[in-house]
């Protein structure tokens, strides 16, 4: 079973500019076929699909571990889908009658979004969906119930959401884009290395030697820099929950690429509060229910 912590792991800009094709190139790392809900999916699958998980214990715990995690990472990016789609339309005050002459359209201005189903669809929100607006589908878990496979797949999987990462940095400057990014960049890191080095445990592979997939460092990137070097982000793994005992197992040695330890913490990740967002009130375009027309029903009631 999963406990929750009302927190998120990324530490998000104090103000967002709004800005909604951001918030679609950030979709994609949310409900592509390399982002968050299908790593949360495959590795949740394999987890509850795992057999003679006695004899293999570390991996299951490994897979377990990640998988538990990718929940928090779901989770943080669809706050910064959500920050980036506050205010990309005229907001209304509830509490004011409509003024005379007052915009009878206020989601005009997103009338060529990328994704209409931010405005169409949802109250501004994030969605399981990709940044063509493709939803999420099971067709993206792989559990092929052979561990050496699964785990081929999930290095694959943690290599082509690292390249989907920086393809989607490289799209926007939005700082609020970018910490959702960069932290991911960081966390997905220690995934490929950990599925590198499951897989060196397995089979004797030295997987580690073709890191880094894309060939760029994380290391380039300012707001993934600042977490490897202040907070030795991209050397820890957090039990997710104490029953993950062999986690160690694996998860030990020198990071193949800065040579930094490795290690496995009790403590729990940094965690911020979540944004409290105001009210989309464009259900009630254009603004409140006309009092004419509400006299004239009552007094026909
Ligand atoms: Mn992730
Ligand atoms: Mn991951």
């Amino acid at each position: 079973m999963i406990f929750r912590h009302d927190q998120i792991t990324v530490k998000f800009p104090e103000t967002t500019t709004p800005d909604a094709k951001a918030a679609a190139a950030v979709q994609e790392l949310l409900g592509g076929k390399f982002g968050e809900m299908s790593t949360l999916m495959n590795y949740t699958f394999q987890s509850f699909n795992f057999r003679g998980r006695s004899k293999l214990r570390p991996f299951y715990d490994l897979i377990s571990n990640i998988a538990a995690e990718e929940y928090s990472h779901i989770e943080a990016v669809s706050y910064a889908i959500n920050l980036l789609l506050s205010g990309t339309t005229t907001r209304a005050d509830r509490n004011k009658p409509a003024k005379k002459g007052a915009d009878p359209a206020p989601l005009k201005d997103q009338e060529d979004a990328r994704i209409s189903s931010h405005f169409l669809n949802s109250g501004q929100t994030a969605l399981p969906m990709d940044s063509m607006g493709r939803f999420w589908t099971g067709e993206n878990v792989f559990s092929s119930g052979n561990l050496k496979l699964d785990l081929l797949h999930n290095f694959f999987l943690e290599c082509g959401a690292r390249a989907g990462k920086i393809r989607v940095y490289e799209s926007t400057d939005n700082p609020t884009a970018r910490a959702a990014v960069g932290y991911l960049l960081v966390r997905g890191g220690v995934h490929v290395v950990a599925y590198a080095k499951a897989l060196e445990v397995l089979t004797g592979a030295n997987v580690g030697a073709i890191l880094p997939i894309p060939d760029v460092s994380n290391k380039k990137f300012p707001e993934a820099r600042k977490l490897e070097e202040n907070e030795g982000l991209h050397t820890i793994m957090y039990h997710q929950s104490k029953d993950y005992t062999q986690l160690s197992k694996i998860w030990n040695g020198p990071h193949p690429e800065d040579g930094k330890p490795l290690v496995v913490t009790d403590e729990l990740p940094k965690g911020y509060p979540a944004p409290d967002l105001d009210m989309e009130p464009q259900l009630a375009a254009p603004g409140d229910i006309d009092p004419g027309m509400l006299k004239y029903y009552a007094d026909k009631l």
